[in-house]
């Protein structure tokens, strides 16, 4: 499994990264929008980690701009922000967030997260075909 975290702030990538790398994640990480939508492309992570905060393109509309693409639509996402209120949360899920992490958070719990996200997303029975089927024509 491989995630990629899109957050501008190298000391919060360096977390991230240590965190997950101990739980067995491969971790590849991009700065800023223009980064990250070149790293969906080259590293065809299984799950993204997006800050809300960045520079250039905001994390709200990467994620928007990810969903309507066909290819990486289904992409998880959870946003990492350090707005926690409950209409930015509210936003967060409504352009297709799976997931929503406010700062500052426990490591521990974003890793439960995570997992609960990826199961979800890959339930064992199943997944296959319910992953393709947008672009399957039965
Ligand atoms: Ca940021």
């Amino acid at each position: 499994m491989k995630i990629l975290v899109v957050e501008d702030e190298p000391a919060m990538v360096e977390l991230l990264r240590y965190n997950l790398e101990s739980e067995g994640f491969d971790v590849a990480s991009a700065h800023d929008g223009d980064e990250a939508i070149l790293a969906i492309e080259e590293e065809q992570p299984d799950m993204l980690l997006l800050d809300w905060m960045l520079p250039k393109v905001s994390g709200i509309e990467i994620c928007r701009r990810l969903r309507r693409d066909q290819k990486h639509g289904n992409l998880p996402v959870i946003m990492i922000t350090a707005r926690g209120e409950e209409a930015d949360r509210v936003r967060g899920l409504d352009v297709g967030a799976d997931d929503y992490v406010a700062k500052p958070f426990s490591p521990a719990e974003l890793m439960a997260r995570i997992r609960a996200v990826l199961r979800r997303r890959n339930p064992e029975v199943g997944s296959e075909k319910l992953s393709v089927a947008d672009v399957v024509v039965d």
